[in-house]
């Protein structure tokens, strides 16, 4: 049986990407995916920071290549006092990662898994992994339609988490107990010229909130996120995310002649992690290492970051003739993940304390502290010239 170097399970960001890396560094990759695209998928809204990621791998072309609103900016509301506060994202420290899109996951996982595809990366759909098995010198796959041998596993599968569960070693974030109603809708107000596609985060009572992602074209994607406590058993679904966007008059004004045209969709008890990120002959990346909350759009940066890095990881093992080993020369990969995770979790644990509005308008008029917020709201979550992070705020 043929024996690829790497075995990546899971074809949406995180997976795409880290096939586009191993394959630009000569590495002969299969990559599983147990959809058929294009299909649905939450998760629309980008951040700046991955817009250098895409540029090295070349996918950035056909994501600038009309099909998606371009993003500017993050509009976060107080619905109850109609305050706001906007990060502008050529204000941040970088500036050379002033925007991002807003994306239909159905379109954008097709085109990011196609690109790899176009890298090298040999891209196998519809077909689930079932079982894995580790073994002293490779790894091997049974899916639905064969098996595979690999020298390694790099665990794309989002939240399914495939080998966190497998592994029994990933656990629910008890503090972002939460879930989230959603549909898309047409005929949504929107800002006009470059404001179009920016995102909106507005604050509901009870620490829930909404957003508003318009897609390039007619649809916007809109939806409330809000303490599983929050929903009594009676109320249909339906019912919750209207009476939650009814509970402000800007929010009915912004959605007075929209229509309905998905069906709603609710997900709940999302935030959770594992243990370890690498052992044995794998590596975890994107959801299936952890993923927190959605407030600032963080999973597709994290998945892209960690996708990147996962592969590179890979690539340096095998130059070195090495494994991948927990506590290895891997623990590096882990802690910068790591680092990233926690700084967004600071940044999350500042909205829910509540008054994010109140607290930003406050904060954002000294320069450099817009510069500092701003470039984290963007994801830019590992530069080290936002002092936010050398003085411990995030
Ligand atoms: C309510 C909500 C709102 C969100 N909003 C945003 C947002 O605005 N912006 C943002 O960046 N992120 C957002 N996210 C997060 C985003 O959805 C994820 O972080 C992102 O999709 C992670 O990418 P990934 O590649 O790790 O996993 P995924 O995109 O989930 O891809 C995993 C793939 O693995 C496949 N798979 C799973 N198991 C198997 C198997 N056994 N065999 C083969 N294939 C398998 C799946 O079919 C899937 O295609 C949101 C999340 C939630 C819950």
């Amino acid at each position: 049986m043929k024996r690829y170097d790497v075995i990546i399970v899971g074809g949406g960001p995180g997976g795409s990407t880290a096939g586009a890396f191993l394959a630009k560094n000569g590495l002969d990759c299969i990559l599983l995916e147990r959809e058929v695209y294009p299909r649905f998928h939450i998760g629309e809204s980008l951040l700046p920071a991955s817009m250098p990621i895409f540029k090295e791998t070349g996918f950035y072309e056909t994501l600038a290549a009309g099909n998606y609103i371009e993003k500017y900016g993050a509009r976060f509301v107080d619905y109850k006092t109609d305050d706001e506060v906007y990060f502008g994202f050529d204000n941040g420290l970088n500036r050379d990662i002033p925007m991002a899109f807003e994306v239909e996951r159905s379109q954008f996982d097709q085109d990011i898994l196609a690109h790899a595809r176009k890298l090298g990366v040999d891209v196998r759909q519809p077909e689930r992994v079932k079982d894995v098995e580790f073994h002293d010198d490779h790894v091997s796959v049974v899916t639905t339609k064969g098996s595979y041998t690999a020298r390694f596993l790099l665990d794309c599968t989002g939240r399914d988490s495939y080998l966190g569960k497998r592994l029994k070693m990933r656990h629910s974030h008890k503090d972002l107990n939460n879930f989230a109603v959603f549909a898309h809708y047409t005929g949504v107000k929107r800002y006009e010229g470059r404001s179009e596609g920016d995102i909106t985060v507005g604050l509901l009572p009870d620490r829930s909130w909404s957003w508003i992602i318009p897609f390039k074209g007619e649809r916007t994607s809109v939806g409330v996120v809000a303490s599983s406590a929050l929903k009594s058993p009676g109320v249909t679904l339906e019912d919750y995310l209207i009476e939650c966007l009814h509970s402000s008059p800007r929010l009915r004004e912004i959605l007075r002649e929209s229509e309905r045209v998905s069906e709603i969709i609710t997900i709940a008890n999302y935030s959770h992690g594992n243990e370890y990120m690498v052992g044995d002959r794998w590596i975890c990346a994107g959801d299936a290492a952890a993923f927190l909350d959605p407030i600032f759009s963080s999973g597709v940066h994290m998945a892209t970051v960690s996708g990147k890095l996962a592969a590179l990881t890979i690539v340096e093992a095998l130059r070195m003739g090495e494994t991948l080993r927990q506590g290895g020369r891997d623990r590096r990969y882990e802690e910068t993940v790591r680092q990233g995770i926690q700084r967004f979790h600071n940044l999350i644990s500042l909205f829910y304390q509540g008054s994010f509005v109140e607290q930003m308008k406050k904060t954002l008029h000294r320069e450099n502290m817009r510069a500092g917020f701003t470039s984290a709201v963007a994801g830019d979550m590992w530069n080290e010239d936002n002092f936010l992070f050398s003085k411990g705020v995030l």
